[in-house]
């Protein structure tokens, strides 16, 4: 068996939500970037815990995992939000751009059916903090036709805790990937 991708959400996981104060973690630091395609003179704001691209590092140097982006920041991810937590250039999935005004239009998460068919049979771990019980119903299912399947939900507010990337690397260490590994 390959080693399970591991898909990343920035939003709600690196990036975390601002409380209805406007406050954000103090564990975070402010950063102005600009997405491609947009004007330098009109940046976004980011907040990031520098902590999370070592605590992430740890996980991608086990080799258990194929790290990949899985966020509406697509390319953007690569190019801006990872070198700012010092991570390599990492891979992306090149999300469509659909005209919706719900993240789950459809009662579950819209990336879901593109990484469906980009995954095919592959085994991941997908990090995100926007799953309903419908995304976690095809996780279930995904399992059962034996491809190993873990969902991690970060609360959005609070976005990646440490004890998320324990989960991630206890689930694909006792995979027979690892084992063989
Ligand atoms: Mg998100």
């Amino acid at each position: 068996m390959r080693p399970p991708y591991l898909l990343l959400d920035i939003d709600g996981v690196l990036i975390p939500f601002p409380d209805t104060d406007g406050s954000t973690p103090a564990t975070h630091t402010r950063h102005d970037v600009v997405p491609a395609g947009r004007s330098a003179a009109n940046p976004v704001t980011v907040w990031l815990n520098p902590d999370h691209g070592r605590l992430l590092m740890d996980v991608i140097r086990t080799g258990l995992v194929t790290p990949v982006w899985c966020t509406s920041w697509r390319q953007d991810a690569t190019t801006l939000i990872g070198p700012l937590l010092d991570l390599p250039a990492l891979p992306y999935i090149d999300l469509p751009r659909p005209q919706i005004t719900t993240s789950h239009p459809n009662g579950y998460l819209w990336k879901r059916d593109h990484v469906d068919a980009w995954l095919g049979d592959a085994p991941a771990v997908w990090i995100d903090d926007d799953f309903t019980t419908l995304d976690h119903t095809w996780a279930a299912e995904r399992n059962v036709k034996g491809t190993a399947t873990l969902l991690v939900q970060p609360a959005p507010h609070l976005g990646l805790q440490p004890e998320h990337l324990i989960e991630v690397t206890t689930w694909v260490s006792q995979l027979p990937t690892a084992r063989a590994a």
